[in-house]
C-alpha cells in the first residue's frame, strides 16, 4: 500500500527578526501537528542566523527543513544603512529564486506536492507565483491588526488628499493631530497614530506606496493569519472582517501557543539573528519582584549617540535597576562613548547586553517595566507577560501599536519623540511607583490573563489555530 505523505507547508518570512520569530513559531506549531515544513530564509537572514549559531540550512530535523534563497544583498551592514534599498532588494531579487525553489519542491506528477505556502503579508509577490504553480497560499501578517488596518487605508488616505503631507511644516504645525474617525473599528485616532510612512511630502515615497500596494494585494489572498487575539483587537478585527473578503484567522499570541511544546528537537531550533547573552537571567534573579526596567528597541531601530546618552541619563536618574539591550548596530556611527560619570552609574545600577532572550526576560518576575519601541512582537510579548510599557515608537506600525497600548489597553505611557532625560526619568518613576503605574500593572495582568485564555483549549486563538489546520488539511483537486 502506498505510504501517505505528510502535508507540506512552505513558510517564507520577510528577512527581519520581527517577521522570522512569529513565522518560526507558527512553523513549529504546524510541525508538531504532523506537517512537513520547509522554512525559507533569504541570504541576509541566513547569515545572521548562522552568526548567532541559530538555524543552519544543513540542520534538518525530521520533517523540518531549511532552504536559503538569494536576496541580492551583498553585506549585512547594507540593511541598516539603507532600509529602502534593503526592502527593494529582497522584494525584487527573491522572485525568481522563490519560484525556482517551489518548482524544485512541487512535483504533483510524482507525488511531491507543496500543500500550501504561508508567506509574509509584506511579500505579496508570492501570490502570483503560487497562482502560476497552482499552489494554495495564505498570508501571514506579523503586524498588529490595528497597524494592518491602517495600511489597508493608505489608499484612502492618499485619495482624500490627507497624505502625502503638503510640506515639511506639516510634521510640526499640528496637522498630524487631525482626527481620523472613518476607519472602521478604529477610535480616537489621529494622523500621528498611523504608521510612520505617512509622514512624507513625496508622493513617490517608496515605503508609503509599497505599504499601500502590499495592503491592496493582500485582499487577493483567500486567508490572512494574524498574530493577535480577538479580545485584544476586537473592534478593529470586527471592522476588518466586515470589510474584506479574505478570511481572518487570529491565532496569537503565538509565543503562548508554543509554550507547551515539549519536542526537544523543535525547541532547539532558534530563530534569533544575534547571539543571546543569557547571563542576564541570573542577574535578574538577584533583584526584587517587579523592580527592574527592561529596555529594548527591537532589531531595526537606530538611534543617535546623543539620543542614547539622553536615555541613559533618564534611566540611571530614575534610580531603578535596569537591563538594556544595546545592539551592536543600534547607535548610528558606532558605539556611544558615555561620559565617565554616566558609565560609572550604568555599571552600578544596570546591565547592558547586545541581545537577550527577550521572552524569558519579560516573563521573569523581577521585570516591572518594559521600555519599548512598540514593535508588534515586543508589544504582544509585553502583554502576554503582564508587564506595563513605556513607549518610544520609532517607525512603521509602532506609532499605531503605541496608541493602542496607551489608549485602548491602558497599559502604557508614551515618551515624546525627542525624548529628554527629565521626561524619561519622571515617566519611569511614575510607571514603577506612581498611582498610574499601579493601575497599569493591574490592567497588564488582566491582559495577560486574557491572552492565556485565548490560547488555552476552547479559547479564540486555540480554536482558530485548529480551524486553520483543518483548512490546510482540506483535500484539494
Ligand atoms: N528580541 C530578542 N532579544 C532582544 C531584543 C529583541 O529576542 O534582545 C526579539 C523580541 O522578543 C521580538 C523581536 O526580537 O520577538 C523583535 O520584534 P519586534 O516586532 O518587537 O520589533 P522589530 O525588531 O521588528 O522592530
Amino acid at each position: 500500500m502506498e505510504e501517505k505523505k505528510p502535508h507540506h507547508v512552505v513558510c517564507f518570512p520577510a528577512p527581519a527578526q520581527g517577521h522570522i520569530n512569529p513565522m518560526m513559531q507558527l512553523a513549529k506549531l504546524l510541525h508538531s501537528r504532523g506537517f512537513l515544513i520547509t522554512f525559507v530564509n533569504t541570504d541576509f537572514s541566513h547569515k545572521h542566523l548562522l552568526r548567532s549559531r541559530g538555524a543552519d540550512s544543513s540542520e534538518c530535523l525530521d520533517g523540518f527543513r531549511f532552504e536559503t534563497i538569494s536576496d541580492g544583498l551583498s553585506s549585512l551592514g547594507e540593511a541598516m544603512e539603507d532600509p529602502v534599498g534593503f526592502c527593494k532588494s529582497f522584494q525584487e531579487n527573491c522572485v525568481s529564486p522563490f519560484r525556482d525553489l517551489l518548482r524544485k519542491l512541487h512535483h504533483p506528477s510524482d507525488g511531491s506536492r507543496v500543500t500550501c505556502i504561508i508567506a509574509d503579508a509584506i511579500m505579496t509577490f508570492t501570490l502570483k507565483i503560487a497562482e502560476e504553480l497552482g499552489i494554495p497560499e495564505v498570508l501571514f501578517c506579523s503586524n498588529s491588526a490595528c497597524g494592518q488596518m491602517a495600511y489597508f487605508h493608505f489608499q484612502e488616505l492618499i485619495r482624500r488628499g490627507l497624505v502625502p503631507l503638503k510640506d515639511e511644516s506639516y510634521i510640526s504645525n499640528g496637522y498630524l493631530d487631525t482626527t481620523i474617525d472613518w476607519i472602521p473599528g478604529m477610535r480616537d485616532m489621529r494622523l500621528r497614530d498611523l504608521p510612520s510612512f505617512i509622514r512624507t511630502t513625496d508622493p513617490n515615497d517608496y515605503f508609503l506606496n509599497h505599504h499601500r500596494d502590499q495592503a491592496q494585494n493582500a485582499f487577493k489572498a483567500s486567508l490572512i493569519i494574524f498574530n493577535t487575539f480577538d479580545d485584544l483587537e476586537l473592534e478593529v478585527l470586527h471592522g476588518m472582517r466586515s470589510m474584506f473578503p479574505p478570511r481572518i484567522y487570529t491565532i496569537g499570541p503565538l509565543s503562548l501557543q508554543c509554550r507547551l511544546m515539549t519536542d526537544r528537537g523543535l525547541n532547539s531550533i532558534k530563530s534569533c539573528m544575534w547571539k543571546e547573552e543569557a547571563d542576564c537571567l541570573k542577574w535578574l534573579d538577584s533583584h526584587e519582584v517587579a523592580s527592574v526596567v527592561y529596555v529594548s528597541f527591537g532589531s531595526t531601530t537606530v538611534s543617535t549617540p546623543q539620543q542614547v546618552t539622553e536615555f541613559a541619563w533618564g534611566i540611571v536618574n530614575s534610580n531603578r535597576p535596569f537591563l538594556w539591550v544595546i545592539r551592536h548596530d543600534l547607535i548610528m556611527g558606532g558605539h556611544s562613548n558615555f561620559p565617565q560619570d554616566l558609565q560609572y552609574k550604568i555599571q552600578e545600577r544596570g546591565m547592558l547586553v547586545s541581545w537577550c532572550p527577550q521572552e524569558d526576560i519579560l516573563a521573569h518576575p523581577s521585570v516591572g517595566l518594559f521600555l519599548t519601541h512598540c514593535g508588534w512582537n515586543s508589544t504582544l510579548e509585553g502583554i502576554s507577560s503582564g508587564v506595563p510599557m513605556l513607549c518610544w515608537p520609532f517607525w512603521a506600525d509602532q506609532q499605531t501599536n503605541c496608541r493602542y497600548t496607551c489608549n485602548e489597553w491602558g497599559v502604557g505611557m508614551e515618551i515624546d519623540n525627542n525624548a529628554k532625560r527629565e521626561e524619561i526619568e519622571v515617566l519611569i518613576r511614575e510607571m514603577m511607583g506612581g498611582e498610574k503605574g499601579k493601575e497599569m500593572r493591574k490592567k497588564a495582568l488582566k491582559w495577560k490573563e486574557s491572552a492565556e485564555i485565548a490560547t488555552k483549549e476552547g479559547g479564540s486563538s486555540y480554536t482558530n489555530l485548529e480551524l486553520l489546520i483543518q483548512e490546510l488539511l482540506r483535500p484539494r483537486e
